[in-house]
């Protein structure tokens, strides 16, 4: 394969044995949004660790946009050269196409174009149009190449999602436009794919035969802090479900692609997003104690800050088999994981009732984070005289191993992965419209129950699960 013959520097940096990726062309990377969080905290110390891994192309410009970006100092092994505009203003716009311009008559770009959107949700849909008015994007530009990148939310609720993409559209073609989810950039969701499509040993049981039912875990520690006004418009749903748990959801739980190229598994995973059952609405919805205490929150929100529910999948392979979904802030714990759980054994064997009650079903467990680990939970017996069990584990972590390369953060996959222009990570338009969809039932919910900051959450997700006679893995 051509593009994988050309041995470069950066593949150490990756990691990967296998799939090794072509350089990315050069071109001018503009962040709008220089100065926000999202670019301090991850996009420049992303660009700054592929620079001294000698990922990013040599040509590379980076160019950074907000109504302070001059005065903005960023500390990057770099330069990133400033342009002050306010967005709201349409001949600024103007000024930019110029300021981009001049970036490339100075250097080596080719007139390869990135845009990264790091911009609040409200002025996104206005400078995506200004920006097709203006000529700092083309249409179909393929050579040199134009590409923008959305950041999550894409879109409050459906309409909203609709607008937004059909407005994208009519500034791109859908090849040129890179939909975040930031879930999608870390190695052990990759993994997933990587698990279930590369071991002949997992994929005969994938299915409702011997799975009894699957749960997917995203549980944050931390409370929404200073974020109050936006996470009060926003809520657990909107923040976390729409998007990463069913993104995890469809790796989980999609059919084997044709390819791995981007299009062949993201029409996998769009089959998966139309095939769940469509919700009913009842799900338990939790809100942390103190919550409506927090600066811009309203008093009174029922703004949830958890959620648990259980979904269907109308198809062959999960007819019958539960997935139960949770998700929430200011839990015991922050940790993000899969867990698989096998049917009982048919007959147990082994003598005394005492002993069958321990033959506790196998669970296939995939840590996404902190921990990134597979493990395998079944039962062996105990060394001795007489026939006892215990239950063992067999696990890999990413942390120790033959693949212990430096995990990448999933902004630097993601960012390299644009520049490349691999858009297998990026969310298309028609799932993250089947997302909006499926989760419109739970985006009007009733008053919330509370749950004490540091706990697994409300009681009566305890409850969802022990009236199905499971229980929910402990945080
Ligand atoms: P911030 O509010 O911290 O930053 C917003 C940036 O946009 C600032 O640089 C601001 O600069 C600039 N900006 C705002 N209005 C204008 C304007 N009218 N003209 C020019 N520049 C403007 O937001 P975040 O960085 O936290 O988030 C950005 C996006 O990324 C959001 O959509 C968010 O949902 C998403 N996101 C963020 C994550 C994070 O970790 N922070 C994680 C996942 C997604 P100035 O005020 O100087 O103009």
């Amino acid at each position: 394969m051509e593009r994988h013959a050309e041995p470069t520097e950066y593949q150490e940096l990756e990691g990967g044995p296998l799939l090794k990726e072509r350089r990315p062309e050069p071109c001018v990377l503009t962040i709008f949004g220089i100065s926000g969080d999202l670019s301090r905290e991850k996009l420049l110390p992303s660009l700054a660790r592929l620079t001294r891994g000698g990922a990013l192309p040599k040509g590379l410009v980076v160019a950074g946009v907000s109504r302070s970006a001059t005065s903005f100092e960023a500390d990057t092994p770099f330069p990133v050269h400033p342009i002050d505009v306010d967005l709201r203003e349409a001949r600024s716009f103007d000024r930019l196409a110029t300021e981009l311009r001049g970036l490339e008559a100075s250097g080596e770009t080719q007139g390869n174009r990135l845009i990264y959107l790091a911009l609040p949700p409200d002025v996104v849909p206005a400078t995506l149009a200004e920006l097709g008015r203006a000529g700092v994007i083309q249409k179909g530009a393929r050579r040199p190449w134009h590409r923008v990148i959305i950041e999550k939310p894409v879109g409050h609720d459906l309409d909203s999602a609709r607008d937004l993409n059909r407005l994208a559209l009519d500034v791109l073609d859908e090849e040129q436009i890179y939909r975040i989810d930031h879930y999608l950039g870390k190695e052990t969701v990759q993994n997933l794919l990587v698990f279930r499509f590369g071991n002949a040993i997992f994929e005969p049981v994938w299915n409702h035969r011997y799975i009894d039912h699957v749960q997917i875990t995203v549980a944050e520690e931390h409370d929404i802090g200073t974020r109050g006004g936006f996470y009060d418009q926003t809520g657990v749903v909107r923040d976390m479900m729409q998007n990463h748990l069913l993104q995890i959801l469809s790796h989980v739980a999609m059919e084997s692609p044709v390819s791995f190229a981007a299009d062949d598994i993201r029409d996998k995973k769009h089959e998966l997003l139309r095939s769940l059952r469509p919700h009913d609405g009842r799900a338990v919805f939790g809100q942390y104690a103190g919550y409506r205490e927090t600066k811009g929150v309203t008093p009174g929100s029922k703004t949830p800050t958890y959620v648990a529910t259980k979904v269907f999948i109308d198809n062959w392979r999960w007819k019958g088999v539960p997935f139960y979904l949770r998700t929430g802030k200011g839990l015991s714990e922050k940790v993000s994981e899969v867990s698989v759980h096998f049917d009982p054994i048919p007959h147990c064997l082994f003598g005394t009732e005492e002993v069958c009650q321990r033959v506790e079903p196998n669970v296939l467990t995939i840590g996404i984070q902190p921990e990134q680990k597979i493990t395998v939970q079944f039962i062996a017996k105990v060394p001795g005289d007489d026939l006892s069990v215990g239950r063992v584990a067999m696990s890999f972590d990413y942390a120790d191993g033959d693949l212990s390369a430096r995990i990448p953060e999933a902004y630097e996959r993601l960012l390299l992965d644009s520049l490349r222009g691999d858009a297998t990570l990026f969310m298309r338009r028609d799932a993250v419209e089947t997302s909006w969809k499926y989760v419109e039932p739970l985006l009007a919910p009733s008053m919330p129950d509370t749950y004490e900051i540091g706990s697994s959450g409300p009681v009566a997700a305890q409850e969802l699960m022990r009236k199905d006679g499971r229980q929910w893995r402990s945080l």
